[in-house]
C-alpha cells in the first residue's frame, strides 16, 4: 500500500488536486477536514466538540485527529491511500510514522503544492463565495494561513530527515488542468518506480 500525503497551505488546491489523483491510481482520499465537517454536520459528539474550533480556523487537538486517522486507516484496504489535511504537526507527524511503521509501512511520498502568499488569500476568499465554508473569511483566513507556517511547514522538514520518504514540490501557482498535469508527472515518477 502506497502512502502519499498530499501537502500544502489552505488554498493551495489539495481537495481539487485530490480528487483527480485519486481517480488516476485508485486511491483512497482521506480527508481529515472533510471527515470533521461531515461529524459537524451529523452532530456527532465528536462534530460538537470540534466545530467551534474549526469555525474559527484553529488546529484541533493532535490526539483526536490521530485517533480518527487511525480508526479510517485500519479499515482501508484499497492500493494506496492519499492523506489530505493530515498531518499538520510534527507530533501528527510522529504519530503517523508509528501507526504506519507497527505494520511495516511508512509514508513512500508527499507532495507539496507550492503557492504564494497573496494567491491562498485570494482563492480563499473566491471560495467563501462559491462554496460558502464557514471557515473562509478574512479573518479566519489569516488565522489558518499563520498556523500554517507555524505548526505545518515544519512536517515537511521532518519528511526531508528521512530519506526513505521521496518529496516532489509542486509549483501550484498555474490553472487547475496544469497543475493537474504537473501533479501527475510527479507521482507518475513513483508509482511507475513502486509499481
Ligand atoms: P481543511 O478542510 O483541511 O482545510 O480542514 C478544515 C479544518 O479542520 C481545519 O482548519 C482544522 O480546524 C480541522 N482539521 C483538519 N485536519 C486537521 C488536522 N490534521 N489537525 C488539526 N485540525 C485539522
Amino acid at each position: 500500500m502506497l502512502i502519499t500525503i498530499l501537502f500544502g497551505p489552505p488554498g493551495s488546491g489539495k481537495g481539487t488536486q485530490a480528487a483527480y489523483i485519486t481517480k488516476r491510481y485508485g486511491l483512497q482520499h482521506v480527508s481529515t477536514g472533510d471527515m470533521l465537517r461531515k461529524e459537524a454536520e451529523k452532530g456527532t459528539d465528536l462534530g460538537n466538540e470540534v466545530a467551534p474550533i474549526m469555525a474559527e480556523g484553529r488546529l484541533v487537538p493532535d490526539d483526536l485527529i490521530v485517533r480518527v486517522i487511525e480508526a479510517r486507516l485500519r479499515e482501508t484496504n484499497a492500493a494506496g491511500v492519499l492523506l489530505d489535511g493530515f498531518p499538520r504537526t510534527v507530533p501528527q507527524a510522529a504519530a503517523l510514522d508509528e501507526m504506519l511503521r507497527r505494520t511495516g509501512r511508512k509514508v513512500d511520498l508527499v507532495l507539496f503544492l507550492d503557492v504564494p502568499e497573496e494567491k491562498l488569500i485570494e482563492r480563499l476568499l473566491g471560495r467563501a463565495l462559491t462554496e460558502g465554508r464557514e471557515d473562509d473569511n478574512l479573518e479566519t483566513i489569516q488565522n489558518r494561513i499563520e498556523i500554517y507556517h507555524r505548526d505545518t511547514e515544519p512536517v515537511l522538514d521532518h519528511y526531508r530527515d528521512q530519506p526513505a520518504t521521496a518529496i516532489e514540490v509542486v509549483d501550484g501557482d498555474a490553472a487547475i488542468l496544469e497543475v493537474a498535469e504537473r501533479v501527475r508527472n510527479a507521482v507518475d515518477r513513483h508509482y511507475r518506480d513502486a509499481a
